[in-house]
């Protein structure tokens, strides 16, 4: 078989599997001889057990050889960012506080993808418990960008979307919790879905802010999106936030939803900031709808300017909660310089934290605290509720929103050295999780220097399956997917 085995969809390789051209082992050492040979320029993992892949991909081949095969996902190496916990295995979350730490049990997602046969592969670099739009925020290494080595592969789950761009992985899981997805997923040249809010399950996922973050996939195709959503989503009576509702059979599903849609343009999402290439590709995207007889609305989304300052106090405010259980004594790092009980959680925090993380804390405290509470926080919340509700209003009219994913392609490393210039990464983004909406970006172009480009599509809530119909339909006419960067 083709030695280029790790750049294949995962469909394409589950037909192989299945019709047995080649075997799980064959696979999973395939990926594995692709990372050795570019990990070292890529920097997408934070570890990996090779022989733990390898046992895995071999169980799968035996269960395949006794008719005993799972579905699509069985025998797939598949990588995790490290925050999703694999049982007996380093979770990090690209911290120093957990730079030790081995989770002693399976994260939902992982036991799901475990019971459909997949291959459990390494664990992905990202920005400090998931707060960035670069991965330069983790505490052990930039994850460099495949298609510009000098450039940042975007964040905060950098590492799931530079191993699979980098063809390290055939599928990967991130996190998005105001675009950590769809942002590196566009930067990288890849397919990223961040689920409704409650369709996949949160349980043993680090948290950072739990009213927004929702775990998702990376992959190369609509289609292998379609089939990692279908692994891991559905009600688990371990997330108080899970919901309750039948899982369609996402990859049929898109077979049958041919449209011709509705699609809403958002006029706030189309002016100062945007790179005029990614301008341009995105009107590509569009003027394809409207051939194909999609019905093109400009829509108005009017709190879209005050999305990023809510997130900030949202965000900051559960991020801060949720740290607290980080205090040197039950698990993470522990300082040794502490005198008392006291110093002990000062000095454990202060030692374990980056700059990035303490500064959320910080933010989010503060906000909190009596006096502000009211004026930022419960302010905050009642924005949110004005932005879900502009999304709501926009879908009285059209089926799904087409924005940009990000304003800009990826950038250099150490070009964005101001906070805030940083947060403004996710403008287009934020929006979907404040209002709890899937959203996915899809490769819709490339900029003159090369750099890959986004096209974000976001859906109604729980409405996955018509969501990712659009999307494919987009691929269907197109192949930005079908091309590698030269490692
Ligand atoms: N870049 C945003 C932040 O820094 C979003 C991160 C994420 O989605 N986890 O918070």
């Amino acid at each position: 078989m083709s030695d280029e085995l790790y750049f294949k969809p995962l469909t394409e390789l589950a037909a192989l599997l299945d019709t047995k051209k080649i075997s799980s082992v064959e696979l999973t050492r395939s990926v594995i001889a692709r990372t050795k040979a570019v990990d070292a320029r890529v920097r997408a993992f934070n570890s990996y057990d090779e022989a733990d892949a390898l046992a895995q991909a071999d169980e799968s081949d035996r269960r395949r050889a006794a008719g005993k095969a799972r579905g699509p996902l069985d025998g797939i190496p598949v990588g995790f960012k490290d925050v999703i916990a694999v049982a007996g295995q380093p979770l990090t979350a690209s911290s120093k506080m957990l730079a030790n730490f081995v989770s002693p049990y399976d994260a939902t997602v992982t036991q799901k993808l475990k019971h459909a046969g997949a291959v459990v592969w390494g664990r992905l670099n990202l920005d400090e418990f998931a707060m960035g739009s670069s991965t330069e925020n983790s505490a052990f290494r930039a994850t460099c960008n495949p298609w510009d080595l000098a450039r940042v592969p975007g964040g905060s789950s950098g590492g799931s979307a530079a191993s699979l761009a980098a063809g390290e992985a055939i599928a990967t899981l991130g996190s998005d919790t105001g675009g950590s997805i769809r942002q590196p997923a566009a930067l990288c040249g890849v397919v990223g879905l961040k689920p409704t809010y409650g369709l996949v399950s949160r349980y043993g996922l680090i948290a950072f802010a739990s009213s927004l973050d929702q775990i998702g996939p990376f992959t190369r195709t609509v289609e292998d999106a379609a089939v990692m959503l279908g692994g891991i989503a559905g009600h688990d009576p371990l997330d108080s936030t899970s919901y309750e509702t039948k899982i369609p059979d996402y990859r049929g599903e898109l077979k049958k939803r041919k449209g011709p849609w509705r699609l809403g343009i958002p006029k706030e999402y189309f002016g100062e900031g945007l790179d005029p290439e990614v301008g341009a590709a995105v009107e590509n995207a569009i003027a394809f709808y409207r051939e194909r007889g999609c019905e093109i609305k400009e829509v108005s989304l009017p709190h879209t300017d005050y999305g990023v300052g809510v997130y900030y106090i949202i965000a900051t405010a559960e991020c801060s909660s949720n740290l607290a259980r980080y205090d040197g004594i039950r698990y993470g790092h522990r300082s040794k310089e502490a005198r008392d009980i006291i110093d002990l959680y000062f000095k454990s925090r202060a030692e374990g934290f980056g700059a990035e993380v303490k500064r959320r804390i910080i933010l989010g405290t503060y906000v909190l605290s009596s006096g502000y509470y009211d004026a930022f926080y419960l302010r905050a919340q009642k924005v949110r509720t004005l932005i879900r509700q502009d999304f709501l209003n926009a879908y009285r009219e059209v089926d799904a929103i087409l924005t940009p994913t990000s304003p800009t392609p990826a950038f250099k490393q150490g070009e964005k050295s101001d906070p805030l210039a940083m947060y403004l990464c996710d403008v287009y983004t934020i929006g979907v999780n404040l209002a709890g909406l899937p959203g996915i970006s899809v490769p819709c172009g490339f900029s003159s220097g090369g750099l890959p480009i986004g096209l974000q599509l976001i859906g109604q809530p729980f409405q996955e399956a018509e969501l990712l119909a659009i999307a494919h339909a987009y691929e269907q006419g197109h192949d930005w997917g079908e091309r590698h960067p030269k490692l």
